[in-house]
């Protein structure tokens, strides 16, 4: 950050009187400007048996696979976001259910939360987030062109709980950052 949103004059990045980490403070209107992670939110759709996958159509990772999901707005829960990205990437109309993982991305400053969903009606198909949208049999997954991390997490577990009659929620930090000098 360079200058002010508020004011657009510099800004200083500095700790405050009282506070533990450097900020970017605005000394002509006194804004401080926090900054903290943006939560991704999304779900893995299943029918009869099979999962929907999207092949992404922008970057980063475009052409690999990844369930839908992306950056929350304002006034949604994480549900409402989830239900709605899936609409927006893969026109899939989806029925959220329960908590699948939470993945701390921490060199990325993100929070995925991904749930499990049922695909109401096998109705899907390509959007400008994606290239192209499939269900995929367990055996079928291409777990090597799998875009992201956080998405292999919750597509293993997924399986896992599946196998094991249970849905349980699954905690994971990934971190990526190279270490400090
Ligand atoms: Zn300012």
């Amino acid at each position: 950050m360079k200058f002010c949103s508020n004011c657009a004059q510099p800004v200083a990045l500095r700790q405050p009187e009282g506070d533990h980490l450097p900020r970017y403070v605005c000394d002509t209107c006194g804004t401080v400007h926090y900054q903290n992670p943006k939560l991704v939110v999304g779900c893995v759709p299943e029918y009869e048996g099979r999962i929907l996958l999207c092949k992404r159509a922008i970057e980063p990772r475009l052409g690999y696979w990844t369930i839908p999901a992306g950056f929350m707005e304002n006034g949604e829960t994480t549900q409402d976001g989830a239900r709605r990205e899936s609409f927006e990437e893969a026109l899939a109309e989806v029925e959220i259910g329960s908590l699948l993982a939470v993945v701390h991305v921490l060199h990325a400053d993100q929070v995925h939360v991904m749930f499990r969903a049922r695909l109401l009606e096998p109705r899907f198909g390509p959007s400008p987030e994606s290239l192209e949208v499939q269900l995929y049999a367990e055996a079928d997954v291409p777990w090597h062109d799998i875009a992201f991390r956080s998405v292999d997490f919750a597509l293993r577990r997924y399986f896992e709980d599946r196998r094991g009659g249970v849905e349980n929620h699954h905690f994971s930090a990934i971190d990526l950052r190279a270490p400090r000098a």
